[in-house]
């Protein structure tokens, strides 16, 4: 048993090493059986633990395994070295169109995959993601960090921020949802806010959301403008498609094989 990493809602989350050879290095996740029960979330978390446990992505946090004893339940996941994504980003202030490009195409391919097994995450922001050691994003949450503890959006307007209309609207969604998301995400990438932060409460941001209400900052590029545009459409069948967006001329111009130093035509 290592340092603790953090702490949520339900308990708390440890660096380990497995005791056999090669000592694997993992994040044990302790959840309060007497908690969970409380809060009234025990199919949600069984049903969260099913899906992650299938997951194989490198953009995924992996879930390997998981065990429980009278008290607890101990989630053996994947150690995401860099930690989450959401301190860096208020250290920060934003992020630049490179490191922005590179999350949403990253954020993309692990959506496309969860799509392709139907599963819709729903609940995509910069608190549920964490960073890997080359610095990759891994989606590092399937649901029970919704509880986590409080952060700017609880404390302030909820977790309204990234909210598509049809959610907001109480209609049916689909998908698309995550597709928003995506592109409030980019937009709170580059310019350090979500589109719809409304620091006079819920209701105001609600409203902004319903009639898609948000100007670019001047400083970011025409591209990123377009992407960011082409996601956050009210209608959610006209929302870009994650194909369209992994082929984006924002995102394919920051590939590796496209830009850096490395570059053959240029070595
Ligand atoms: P959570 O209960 O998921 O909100 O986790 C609490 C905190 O523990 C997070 O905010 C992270 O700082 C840290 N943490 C959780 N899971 C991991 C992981 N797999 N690798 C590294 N740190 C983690």
């Amino acid at each position: 048993m290592g340092r603790p990493l953090g702490k949520g809602k339900f308990g708390r989350v440890y660096m380990v090493r497995t005791k056999a050879p090669p000592n694997f290095i993992l994040a044990l996740k302790c959840l309060y059986k007497s908690e969970i029960i409380e809060s009234g979330v025990e199919k949600q978390i069984r049903r969260e633990i099913e899906i992650q446990q299938n997951l194989r992505h490198p953009n995924i946090l992996r879930l390997y395994g998981y065990f429980h004893d009278s008290k607890r339940i101990f989630l053996m996941l994947e150690f995401a070295a860099k930690g989450e994504l959401y301190k860096q980003l208020v250290k920060k202030g934003r992020f630049s169109e490179r490191r922005s490009s590179r999350y949403i195409a990253q954020m993309a391919d692990a959506l496309h995959y969860l799509h392709g097994k139907h599963v819709i995450h729903r609940d995509i922001k910069p608190e549920n993601l964490l960073i890997g050691i080359a610095g990759e994003l891994k989606i590092g949450d399937f649901g029970w960090s919704v509880h986590a503890p409080s952060n700017r959006r609880t404390t302030l307007c909820g977790t309204l921020d990234y909210l598509p209309p049809e959610m907001v609207e109480h209609k049916p969604h689909t998908a698309a949802v995550d597709l928003w998301a995506l592109g409030v995400l980019c937009y709170e990438f580059l310019s350090g806010a979500p589109p719809f932060e409304e620091l006079s409460g819920a209701r105001a941001t609600h409203r902004r959301i319903a009639r898609v209400d948000f100007t670019v900052p001047e400083h970011v590029s025409a591209e990123a403008t377009d992407l960011i545009k082409k996601l956050l459409q009210y209608t959610p069948t006209a929302r870009l498609p994650l194909e369209k967006v992994m082929k984006h001329p924002w995102i394919v111009k920051y590939e590796e094989r496209n830009s850096g130093p490395t570059r053959p035509s240029e070595a």
